[in-house]
């Protein structure tokens, strides 16, 4: 590895720790040309698996590619996309995927681009789920409409019912 400073081709290593979430690898390393000191993080390499069965490495530009086309002319902002990209690479790391399915990657996307805008959302979806038929479009919108609902309805007190409990004592009229 190349010192950033001075491009001097060797460096040493100082100190080597495992991050906090165990994800990754930091090493302090200095440069004994210039002794400037810098730190470098290793991480495993995520790779993505392409329908074809051909692989590769995760990029988070190319991973949200489909969303930038699907949030054309929305509200929404060069820096969402990017933080959404960085919480697609998140979560697909957190799930622990070495070589991780195309689709899933989709599928990490559903979530967070729900969030950012639902028409963008929808539009994503359509495609990433090629909804087979109008119906199924719609039932995908009454299911964002009803979570929506519920989410700015106040819960429902549950009613309460009564359970008759024996016999009441009463008797047929005869
Ligand atoms: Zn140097």
């Amino acid at each position: 590895m190349h010192c950033p400073y001075c491009r001097n081709t060797d460096t040493r290593v100082l100190d080597s720790r495992v991050t906090d979430d165990g994800g990754a690898i930091r090493r302090r390393r200095s440069c004994p040309s210039c002794e400037k000191r810098f730190s470098t993080v290793e991480q495993m390499q995520l790779v993505v698996v392409k329908r074809s069965g051909a692989t590769e490495p995760f990029a988070r530009d190319k991973a949200i590619t489909g969303v930038r086309k699907a949030c054309k002319g929305r509200p929404v902002s060069e820096d969402d996309l990017s933080r959404l990209g960085q919480r697609v690479e998140d979560t697909l790391r957190s799930e622990g995927w070495a070589e991780v399915p195309a689709n899933e990657v989709g599928l990490a996307i559903l979530g967070p681009l729900r969030e950012l805008d639902e028409v963008a959302y929808l539009r994503f979806a359509s495609v990433y789920k090629s909804f087979e038929s109008a119906e199924a479009f719609e039932e995908e919108i009454a299911i964002l409409r009803a979570e929506r609902a519920a989410a700015e309805t106040p819960p429902i007190e549950p009613v309460e019912t009564l359970v008759p409990t024996g016999s009441t004592g009463r008797s047929a009229p005869g």
